[in-house]
């Protein structure tokens, strides 16, 4: 398998964009490889420029979950390109996206659209203070929400303490406001809302986190969060940027049965062009200009393309039984490969929620950020080369989600379930 063009293009890419990519990961750095610089997709399968073709699994970090270039979305979006490109100016299909989320997550009364997920969660976070009248957030070690400062903020393994950004260039004090607790550690939250009594404006997390791996929320947590807030009047925001419409129809608080204050989505619902939105309550959501004092906008937003796709997406998703198939695709890989590990006496834990799965190669049980920390990533960095080399494209990272698309086909699972036996295999010794 020759990557002749792909690491031509990368030393050029080097000359004008920071590190040759718009997106860190994309740099394959944790596998310690040159990135791959991809042509064109189609359905299940991906294309390098040196014509290698592989099984994807990334479907662009979680939007394609129809697999890519769908007919009828690409349809759509050639439909509408002949009416112009934006007007910054109110257009119907806008309502009709808004809508269609409505009726697949009852639970939001308004939703505001944006460009991506990382503004998503912004805005939301200044509604919820806005809201409110308080600064302070909790967040959950290992959750991302997109790169806005205060979000940029992880732990000190776990124990209660107070933010340190992430990433230079954060003021201090931002992160400061910023509360970090461990994933499905109820205590954790209880303890830091008494430190911080009337303080606390709101919770923000990823109700199966997607950002470490994939950790499903233990029995207790999401309704022990959500009795919380009750209490305290704190305002539950679930990020279901990645498993809004990825790991049911209504994303994980229909999966759960809990319903969160407010909700931010992306990914998925641009169907492959850039938008995020983010929505929840009638009072809440009315804090946002122009109807109340929270002042959020974008030239680009509702973009009448990135809806047209949203929207072609999102009715796929509604096509009946869409859901029973992808998430018995999704059980059937990840038990063939299951059964694989086990044979081969290897130590690790797969998880699986819905169309997304995650492999650890550990020999503990992964509930938090500081277990998935301690998974063997020297393992995933062969694994992810020998998959690549049978022709299965994975994240290029141990701590990302897998996903599974509609358009993956039978013999696809197959020829994967294959390659995953045959890298096992080598990397076994
Ligand atoms: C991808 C992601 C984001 C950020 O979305 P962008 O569109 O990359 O800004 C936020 N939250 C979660 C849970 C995500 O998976």
């Amino acid at each position: 398998m020759k990557h002749t063009l792909s690491n031509q293009l990368f030393l050029r890419a080097q000359q004008s964009i920071p590190g040759g990519v718009n997106s860190p990961v994309r740099a394959f750095r944790s596998v310690g490889m040159n990135p791959l610089f991809i042509k064109s997709a189609a359905g299940s399968r991906i294309v390098d420029v040196d014509d290698n073709e592989y099984i994807d699994y990334v479907g662009s970090w979680g939007p394609m979950i129809l697999g890519h270039g769908h007919p009828v979305v690409l349809e759509a979006i050639r439909e509408k390109l002949g009416a112009g490109l934006s007007f910054g100016a109110p257009t119907e299909v806008e309502i009709e996206l808004a809508e269609l989320i409505k009726t697949m997550m009852p639970n939001l009364d308004l939703v505001r659209m944006v460009n991506s997920g990382t503004e998503a969660t912004m805005s939301a976070i200044r509604v919820a203070r806005g809201f409110t009248g308080r600064d302070k957030i909790i967040k959950f070690a290992g959750c991302y929400h997109g790169h806005a400062d205060f979000l940029l903020v992880k732990a000190g393994s776990g124990a209660t303490t107070l933010g340190t950004p992430d990433s230079k260039g954060v003021p201090a004090a931002f992160a400061e406001e910023t509360l970090i607790a461990e994933f499905n550690n109820l205590d954790n939250v209880k303890a830091l809302i008494e430190e911080f009594p009337g303080e606390i404006a709101a919770i923000i997390l990823e109700p199966v986190a997607g950002n470490m791996g994939v950790i499903a929320p233990g029995a207790g947590f999401l309704s022990g969060i959500r009795s919380l807030c009750d209490r305290e009047g704190i305002v539950l925001i679930f990020d279901e940027v990645m498993t809004g419409f990825r790991v049911s129809r209504g994303g994980a608080q229909e999966l759960y049965h809990i319903m969160p204050d407010m909700t931010t989505l992306g990914k998925i619902i641009g169907g492959g062009l850039p938008v995020g939105a983010y929505g929840g309550r009638q009072d809440i959501m009315q804090k946002v200009s122009p109807l109340g004092d929270v002042y959020q906008a974008g030239t680009l937003s509702g973009n009448p393309l990135a809806m047209t796709a949203g929207l072609a997406t999102l009715k796929e998703l509604n096509r009946s039984g869409f859901y029973e198939d992808i998430g018995s695709k999704t059980t059937w890989l990840v038990n063939e490969m299951r059964d694989i590990l086990e044979k081969a006496s290897i130590p690790y834990r797969m998880q699986s929620v819905g169309a997304m799965f995650g492999l650890f190669f550990i020999d503990q049980d992964v509930t938090s950020f500081a277990d998935a920390l301690k998974c063997d990533t020297g393992r995933y960095k062969q694994f992810f080369r020998e998959m690549l080399i049978q022709g299965v494209y994975l994240a290029p990272s141990a701590f990302e989600a897998t996903f599974m698309s509609a358009a993956h086909s039978e013999s696809d699972l197959e020829k994967t379930r294959d390659a995953f036996r045959i890298s096992i295999d080598k990397i076994k010794g």
